[in-house]
């Protein structure tokens, strides 16, 4: 093989450039930076004599992703036992420069650290022009994958705001990721803590293209000695080559089959800390490029997450009463009138308010009345179907949609099965408290008017007040 046949495989390996007019640029530099150092090498007895030499230049903005953006070999590979670096040095602006020779002219150690000092010198000052262009294309090609990796994130985003499907956008995310990638991710795992309570969880976990979701918390301390440790210490980044990875999970007596490069990168999610994991197995190290892509996918992830918590967090509050968690007024007239009756089903309102509830309030406080609330709504939900909807629709009020019932009865027997649960005392701060409830029934069998539907439920509950509390009564015409 030709030397000049050497440089072209290697050039087209290693100058990793995306195709934009800035690429065939950083080609042209390329063969530029060749054609001199080959020239100039002439002149240096070491490398005349080699049989075999490379120069390579590199990006070195982390050792474990150092990016080669020109290599240049000359002759034979450099052999095993023979070969000496003989210089590495960093240059401005990050550029890294490596040369390794074939001592075959056996020149004493001194003689080529001087030679080969004065060699990449020369070759770094006269191609400085050229480097520049090469170092500035795998800027922009860095550019272009952070670029096209937000456009997807961005066509990707509104599967998150979707309820539940975190798992298909994690499977899908490291699909489309992937199209950008050198080195194909072949897990990712969503990782948040909170270090007010010293606990994390994993939300999602995708491993082997399966995908785990997980809502459990675990104390943090289970994490130390782990490379997550490290990012939740220190808020950083953390990068690792496959061997490194392998080394730090021996420590912590974790054998995987098959370690991997990983990247973690911290994540803002606003109330919430957390990070991105992602590994490949596919090669040692992820390299300057693929880390473009995924910190610019871990940054539309952290605005996904922290647009998709404020979105459930104004629902939350738009839709459901803070003190009980129940369904608040409005939630409660759209649901009932949205109701769809089958057929020979019927639906039920049931009105409930609290007995003597001012008298709680005022023996024990405020705090212990809403204490209070809180568990009467835990006893009323208690007694219902999934599909029914229990309600805090005022101060000591609530109601409950009784949906699909199969007979106008079955109202009755609802009612009466919250009284009874009422029976138990509810504990409050070590005070035990007999809590009571009256409530009015009324049952439909055709299409619900919301309105008329509590305002009949209300007075079937005020009957049940003036019978003597305690009690439901059933809404009947003409009363
Ligand atoms: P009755 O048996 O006739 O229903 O008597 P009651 O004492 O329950 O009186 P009523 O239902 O008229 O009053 C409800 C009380 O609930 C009035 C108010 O002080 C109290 N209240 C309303 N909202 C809240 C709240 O959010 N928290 C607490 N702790 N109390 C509330
Ligand atoms: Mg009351």
């Amino acid at each position: 093989m030709s030397s000049e046949q050497v440089i072209q495989t290697k050039m087209n390996s290693s100058v990793q450039v995306a195709i934009t007019p800035q690429s065939c640029l950083a080609i042209k530099a390329g063969d530029l930076a060749s054609t001199h150092i080959i020239q100039v090498a002439k002149d240096y007895r070491t490398l005349r004599k080699a049989s075999g030499w490379a120069i390579t230049f590199s990006q070195n903005e982390n050792k474990s992703a150092c990016e080669t953006l020109l290599t240049i070999s000359v002759g034979e590979a450099v052999g095993a036992g023979r070969n000496i670096v003989i210089s590495s040095m960093s240059l401005a602006e990050g550029l890294h420069v490596r040369l390794e020779v074939n001592n075959d002219a056996q020149d004493t150690e001194d003689f080529l650290k001087q030679h080969s000092a004065s060699f990449v010198e020369s070759v770094v000052s006269d191609l400085s022009a050229e480097l520049a262009i090469l170092q500035s294309a795998y800027q922009i090609a860095q550019y272009d994958k952070r670029y096209l990796v937000s456009q997807m994130m961005l066509k990707l985003s509104s599967h998150i705001f979707e309820e539940g499907v975190i798992d298909r956008f994690l499977s899908e995310l490291v699909e489309e990721l992937n199209v950008f990638m050198s080195n194909p991710i072949t897990s990712m795992s969503v990782i948040k803590w909170d270090l007010k309570d010293n606990t994390f969880e994993m939300p999602a976990v995708l491993e082997e293209g399966k995908m785990s979701l997980g809502y459990d918390k675990f104390p943090i301390s289970v994490l130390n000695g782990r490379p997550i440790s490290r990012v939740i210490e220190t808020g950083l980044p953390l990068l690792m080559t496959k061997s490194e990875s392998h080394e730090a999970l021996k420590k912590v007596n974790i054998h995987r089959s098959e370690s991997a490069a990983t990247y973690i990168l911290p994540m803002d999610l606003g109330e919430h800390s957390g990070a991105l994991s992602i590994s490949s197995n596919c090669s040692e190290a992820f390299n300057g490029l693929d880390l473009a892509c995924l910190q610019s996918a871990g940054e539309a992830l952290s605005t996904i997450y922290r647009q998709n918590m404020l979105q459930s967090k104004t629902y939350q509050q738009a839709n459901f009463d803070a003190v009980t968690g129940l369904a608040n007024r409005a939630h409660f007239n759209r649901f009932l009138g949205n109701l769809n009756l089958d057929d020979e089903k019927y639906a039920g309102v049931l009105y409930i308010d609290l007995d003597k509830f001012k008298e709680v309030n005022d023996l024990y406080g405020h705090d212990v009345g809403d204490l209070y609330l809180k568990a009467v709504s835990g006893r009323i939900a208690g007694q219902l179907r999934d599909h029914d909807l229990p309600a805090r629709i005022g101060g000591d009020e609530f109601a409950v949609v009784l949906d699909e019932l199969q007979l106008p009865t079955d109202a009755e027997r609802v009612a009466a099965r919250i009284l009874r649960s009422l029976e138990l005392p509810l504990e409050i701060d070590g005070v035990e408290h007999n809590a009571g409830v009256s409530i009015g029934v009324c049952v439909f069998d055709n299409v619900v008017d919301v309105s008329l539907a509590l305002k009949r439920a209300d007075k079937a509950m005020y009957e049940a007040k003036t019978a003597g509390r305690g009690q439901f009564k059933v809404y009947s015409e003409g009363k």
